[in-house]
């Protein structure tokens, strides 16, 4: 007997999303595709099957793949009972174990026999033909046979995805991308609800280092693993920022520095056709992640400024850092331009009639027009 191989994919939420459903299957089918260009990807009833050249490569993409909440290889057989149980027992003397389960889902409703006639009856041909034991709480291997109209698959892993939405079932945002810890891990929250995500970095290049460059990069490169192919717009701030240092009182400096980051940010979410701005804030994490100064930063721009992780800890966001392998680059000890002439005393509760009459002092447009002028485009896959 031929065995086929494949990789099933389940999905959850999608399976929810009524006459949008197709939507939601039609882009993950995209996305798995694109990322493994030479692997058989068909939609089948509530489920993605994958036929990879590499099971290993595979595996690993589709770990990092939103919208998928588990997949497992599988062996594909018939949809006929005799080869269902010739596979079963095959793959079951191959493992041997002390004690093993059956579970079985059955999609096709017209199969002769209920999902629970059907495991005991492949359980008894494997205690027939094996040394091992049923235990049906405990088992040390679950044996699952999903049989659908078209064919069965036989597997014994369910191995996590990333979850959540397909990217590109929820438009575009802007994520402005610092290198540190927290921004990184706001992208990856809006690609798990299905937005793809383009990024922005302000540097102070050539006055400091391009190591902070480097690490936005090298942080763009982990996350392109979640949604595909990247595109990074690096902006040079640092004539804004001697700016800003040289026109306003001290204690409003970053202040300053987030309202022409977020109206640079508007400018390129403009030509990007990105909906919204996304942020690393955390309410009260520092000095300038108060309501009152997120306020004086958001207002100057139309476009709405996304803060998934304003409700996070410090611990919680560095827990998603390292499980989605950003952390180790982030915390290299790199000069971020924001760091530069920082305050001693940073406002905590801006006052925004005085930030506005402050302002004043700079020639805003022109300085907004400079920066995207001499900004680059970055593109990662
Ligand atoms: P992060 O860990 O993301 O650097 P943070 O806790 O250091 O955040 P801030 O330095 O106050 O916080 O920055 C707040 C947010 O502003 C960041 O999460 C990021 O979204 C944005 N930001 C700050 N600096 C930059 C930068 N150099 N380039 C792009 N975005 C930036
Ligand atoms: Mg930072």
């Amino acid at each position: 007997m031929k065995t086929n191989k494949c990789v099933i994919c389940h999905y959850a939420e999608i399976g929810t999303k009524g006459k949008n459903r197709r939507f939601f299957e039609d882009q993950l089918v995209k996305n798995i595709q694109n990322k493994l260009s030479d692997a058989k990807v068909l939609k089948m009833r509530n489920r993605v099957v994958v036929s990879p050249k590499s099971e290993e490569i595979a595996v690993a993409a589709l770990k990092k793949m939103c919208g998928i909440v588990y997949f497992s290889p599988a062996v594909v057989t018939a949809s006929l009972i005799e080869e269902i149980e010739g596979e079963v027992v095959s793959l079951m003397k191959k493992r041997s174990p002390r004690t093993f389960r059956i579970t079985v889902k059955r999609s096709d409703k017209s199969f002769p026999l209920s999902s629970d006639k059907i495991a005991a009856s492949l359980g008894e041909a494997v205690l027939k033909n094996t040394k091992s034991q049923v235990d049906l709480h405990q088992a040390e291997v679950n044996c699952y046979v999903e049989i659908t109209k078209e064919e069965t698959y036989i597997y014994f892993e369910k191995i996590k995805g990333a979850g959540g939405l397909p990217v590109g079932t929820s438009g575009k945002v802007l994520s402005l991308l610092s290198g540190g810890i927290d921004s990184p891990v706001a992208s990856f929250r809006l690609m798990k609800r299905g937005s793809k995500n383009v990024f922005v970095h302000f540097h102070a290049y050539p006055d400091t280092s391009a190591a902070s460059m480097e690490k936005t990069r090298e942080i763009v490169r982990i996350l392109s693993s979640f949604q595909g192919e990247s595109i990074i717009y690096m902006v040079p701030f640092a004539q804004i920022q001697k700016e800003i240092m040289l026109g306003s009182r001290e204690s409003l400096r970053v202040i300053f520095y987030r309202r022409f980051m977020m109206r640079i940010g508007e400018e390129i979410a403009r030509r990007e056709k990105a909906q919204a701005l996304v942020t690393g804030e955390s309410l009260g994490q520092v000095a300038s992640q108060t309501i009152e100064n997120m306020r004086a930063t958001s207002e100057v721009v139309d476009v709405p400024v996304f803060r998934p992780l304003l409700g996070y800890d410090k611990e919680e966001i560095i827990s998603e850092a390292k499980a989605i392998g950003t952390y180790e680059t982030s915390i290299r000890p790199e000069e971020d331009c924001c760091v530069r002439f920082l305050p001693r005393y940073p406002e905590t509760k801006a006052n925004l009639s005085l930030v506005k009459k402050e302002e004043k002092n700079f020639a805003v447009e022109e300085m907004v027009t400079t920066a995207i002028e001499n900004c680059k485009v970055e593109r990662f896959t």
